[in-house]
């Protein structure tokens, strides 16, 4: 996981026809949610309430998540938009939440942030769809927020927020092996629950690993006695400059291994 920056990116989606054209669809469709709980709570409280994929994953808004996010899972780093499509993953879930002990649904979920830009993320399926789901817990249950009424802020997510929080605080890596991060305990809840240490994602983390570790090793050999070699070891420089580069997969490893000593090499005078 990295720190997403979705500063000034938000895309405007305006509405094209009728008495709200040229308006905000996120902000009217959001505004339409809070009146309409209000009016029929049942709904949202027994889970029959539909949330439309056609405005939260409107063809504006999975292509700004996309450039955003360089096409990266939001929680794993994996590169999804090579093979998938990619999940529009919702950071407090619209429908129902569930705790990591306890995956009873419960209702109603944060629908009033269904079409809310800043609780939307790219995900990749498996983060999303098998690991993640309605899981969302709290530092203190106690603070839950159950409707649009009460204040967001009193509550504390026990998963790290790719935008608000800096993840490498709370996850950091040991060679490609993902760990906490001086006893974060939303670290912990984030690793396990969304399995962060699955074998798919260590193979593919470590390979990138081995490679690096031989890139630093092959500019250490290298003389920089004559051309040939000097011209040699910047071929490799300029390979470790792409590898710190945000569309790098697994760039919280990368750095957490290898980030001081490749600034080091980056800043080589040669
Ligand atoms: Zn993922």
């Amino acid at each position: 996981m990295i720190k997403i920056d979705k500063t000034g990116k938000r895309p405007t989606i305006l509405i094209k026809q009728g008495a709200d054209k040229g308006k905000d669809k996120l902000l009217i469709e959001t505004e339409k949610l809070k009146k309409d709980y209000l009016s029929n709570p049942a709904a949202y409280k027994t889970g029959k309430k539909k949330f439309s994929s056609d405005i939260y994953a409107h063809e504006d808004i999975k292509p700004a998540l996309i450039e955003i996010q360089n096409g990266k899972c939001c929680f794993c780093e994996s590169r999804i938009t090579h093979i998938t499509y990619g999940d529009v993953e919702h950071f407090r879930p619209k429908k129902a939440w569930t705790t990591i002990s306890n995956r009873k649904y419960n209702y109603p979920g944060y629908y009033w942030l269904a079409y809310d830009w800043d609780n939307l993320f790219l995900s990749c399926q498996l983060c999303n769809q098998r690991y993640k789901r309605n899981m969302f817990p709290l530092v203190d249950e106690s603070k839950r927020t159950f409707d649009h009424t009460c204040n967001l802020d009193d509550e504390e997510p026990l998963f790290v927020h790719p935008e608000k929080l800096a993840p490498e605080d709370h996850i950091t890596f040991e060679g490609a092996f993902i760990k906490v991060k001086d006893g974060s305990l939303k670290g912990e809840a984030t690793i396990k629950s969304l399995d962060l240490e699955r074998i798919e994602l260590y193979e593919t983390r470590n390979e990138i690993y081995q490679l690096i570790e031989k890139l630093i090793k092959v500019y250490k050999l290298i003389p920089d006695i004559v051309p040939e070699s000097v011209a040699t070891k910047i071929e490799v420089r300029d390979e470790l400059r792409k590898v710190l580069k945000p569309e790098y997969q697994y760039l919280n490893m990368i750095r957490a291994n290898f980030g001081k000593e490749i600034q080091k090499i980056l800043d080589d005078a040669i």
